[in-house]
């Protein structure tokens, strides 16, 4: 009974409740106290935080949703091929849409936990005592980031997109993407404060999971990849 106790405890509860008594069981409040930790760690980093509400995310089909909480894996995505940087709240609200409406793959709300715009502003996703949907077959015990923009390169990928993006690249448009400094600060500070409540050992890039399909398959470019590659050595977490 102890060691559940130990194992469930989070330095987000601990900052606010001190007592670890509360802990034998983890309440729906609990952890959204933990999740209030979460965002404010991220404002005293001098990060901007926007909640769900504030950028008009729809409701969720939380009924249909289910519970995760003891997450040790963060998958990094982009936002896809069509993305560039701009305003994130429509373009929240433009993925929200597309994954809760499409037939019979549709899901119970956005299917990331967190986002981060081109601005270093994190933004919420679905709430994170929601079990993700974001890498095929590992959702389980991992938290989604997406970077909302492209960071795949022109020749990334096999169909019709890609063989415009090469011939936009050859005419000198489409070029190769990077990380704008100030994201890749707050991705970097962002992944170390989930490091501080959750006991996070792997971060990979979506299709560093085994098993992706489609444009999981690209996801997050090779520009993301990299970004990954760079984050695992500051931070010491494994590849998956
Ligand atoms: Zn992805």
């Amino acid at each position: 009974m102890v060691d559940y106790t130990i194992e469930h405890w989070t330095t987000g509860q601990t900052d606010l409740n001190g007592e670890n008594s509360l802990a034998i069981s983890i309440s729906i409040n609990n952890r959204a106290a933990t999740r209030q930790a979460i965002i404010n760690h991220v404002r005293q980093s001098g990060m901007n935080f926007i909640e769900r509400s504030n950028w008009a995310a729809h409701k969720n089909r939380s009924q249909r949703m289910r519970d995760d909480w003891d997450y040790t894996k963060i998958a990094i995505h982009h936002a896809g091929r069509s993305f560039n940087c701009g305003p994130a709240a429509l373009q929240l609200q433009d993925i929200q849409d597309m994954q809760m409406n499409r037939g019979v793959d549709a899901m119970d709300d956005i299917g990331y936990h967190y986002a981060l715009d081109c601005f270093g502003n994190v933004f919420e996703g679905r709430g994170i005592r929601f079990k993700g949907e974001n890498v095929s077959h590992y959702n389980t015990g991992v938290i989604g980031i997406v970077l909302l923009e492209n960071l795949s390169s022109s020749d990334e990928g096999y169909d019709s997109v890609t063989a415009i993006r090469k011939f936009l690249h050859r005419m000198g448009f489409d070029p190769t993407p990077s990380v704008p400094e100030i994201q890749r600060q707050s991705i970097a500070k962002f992944i170390n404060i989930l490091c501080d409540f959750f006991h996070i050992n792997t971060l990979g890039g979506h299709r560093e999971f085994p098993g992706q399909s489609g444009e999981g398959k690209i996801c997050p470019g090779n520009v993301g990849l990299t970004l990954v590659g760079e984050l695992r050595k500051t931070t010491g977490l494994s590849a998956p």
